[in-house]
């Protein structure tokens, strides 16, 4: 018989919402691994990119050269999720703004989409693949998906057909804040994705 580990889940740990998706994870029986320098991506499952200010966790990215290993790493498939700032780094078309990025994902991300009187704001949505009631979303200063590749699966749309959250293959994003609640599906989704991986 096969001793059953837990998962290994990096947390990309430079700046923004790590505790939160560290407290996410161990609830869930995964192993959280703060993700600072390129060695700790070593036996990772999988990685959650959280949210904070993309062009800081970006900067700090190459300052501690991680950014060129984690992209090597997803693209040879390893899982991984981003929620905000991390959608914005994941995705491969920032529109006009120019910051460091990882670019693995076929989406075009609209930073600061909502502006500043709707900051932030919070919603409850229907999101593909979850069981159960609603989804209440959490917004901080949220981008927006503004378009959505070929084998990329919308997740989550607005009222207004805005996609908030996708799925390509290996790679899950938010534009909002799951960890932010006690809601542990969206984690559980992403740990489903790890597991199958590391079966396949
Ligand atoms: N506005 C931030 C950015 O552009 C993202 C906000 C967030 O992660 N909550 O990076």
């Amino acid at each position: 018989m096969s001793e059953v580990r837990p998962l290994r889940i990096g947390v990309l740990a430079l700046q923004g919402g790590v505790v939160e998706h560290i407290a996410m994870l161990r609830q869930l029986g995964a192993e959280p691994v703060e993700v600072r320098l390129p060695e700790h991506l070593e036996g990772l499952d999988g990685i959650i990119l959280p949210g904070g200010e993309s062009t800081t966790i970006g900067k700090l990215m190459v300052e501690f050269g991680l950014l060129d290993p984690l992209r090597s790493r997803l693209q040879a498939g390893m899982p991984a999720y981003g929620t905000c700032a991390g959608m914005i780094l994941l995705a491969n078309d920032l529109g006009a703004s120019k910051q460091p990025e990882l670019g693995v994902m076929d989406i075009r991300v609209r930073r600061n989409a909502f502006g500043s009187q709707l900051d932030s704001f919070e919603q409850d949505l229907e999101v593909a693949g979850l069981d159960g009631p609603m989804f209440h979303a959490v917004f901080i200063r949220a981008p927006i998906i503004e378009r959505l590749g070929g084998g990329v699966e919308p997740l989550a749309l607005l009222e207004n057909g805005t996609p908030v959250a996708a799925r390509q293959g290996r790679l899950l994003v938010s534009a909002f804040h799951p960890e932010l609640g006690d809601d542990p599906r969206i984690h559980q989704l992403f740990l489903e994705m790890c597991a199958a991986t590391v079966a396949a």
